[in-house]
């Protein structure tokens, strides 16, 4: 790393420790050239989009599921698998233009549900339209079964 006093890049680290909130790694470097001290912190970079189920949990986005969910409710309809990847597509970059890195699942539905009509007049209809990024269609059906009062 550069030395902020002499521009020099070699150095030596002679500390290394986490912060206080553990988000954060602080070194304490010594320039091989001036011998002067400085500080430089190693954070991480990558923080992932997350997206916020109906009972307020938050998980990381996660594309592959979105997939899995459009292939099961268009299972047995002609639409060309370019097109369900094309809108994963969308989805994904909906939910990485999100300011606050996260946006709700009932969003991500309703735009899947969109799309989706769009190409196929079918697919979309009940009990397809059970589909939303949280399960497909027949899992929410099974789940709905289940919290029914007896
Ligand atoms: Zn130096």
């Amino acid at each position: 790393m550069k030395c902020p006093f002499c521009g020099f890049i070699e150095d030596k680290v002679v500390d290394s420790r986490e912060s206080r909130e553990g988000d954060a790694i602080r070194r304490r470097r010594e320039c091989l050239k001036c011998e002067r001290r400085f500080t430089s912190y190693e954070r991480i970079d990558e923080i992932p989009h997350m997206v916020i189920k109906k009972d307020g949990r938050r998980e990381s986005f996660d594309r592959t599921k979105v997939m899995a969910g459009l292939l099961r409710a268009c299972e047995k309809r002609p639409v060309p698998s370019a097109k369900l990847d094309a809108i994963v597509n969308t989805v994904e970059k909906y939910v990485q233009e999100s300011p606050e890195r996260e946006r709700p699942t009932s969003k991500i539905g309703e735009m899947i549900m969109r799309r989706l009509k769009e190409l196929d007049k079918v697919a979309w209809l009940p009990p397809f339209r059970g589909l939303t990024y949280e399960s497909s269609g027949r899992n929410r059906t099974r789940a709905a079964r289940n919290q029914a009062p007896a």
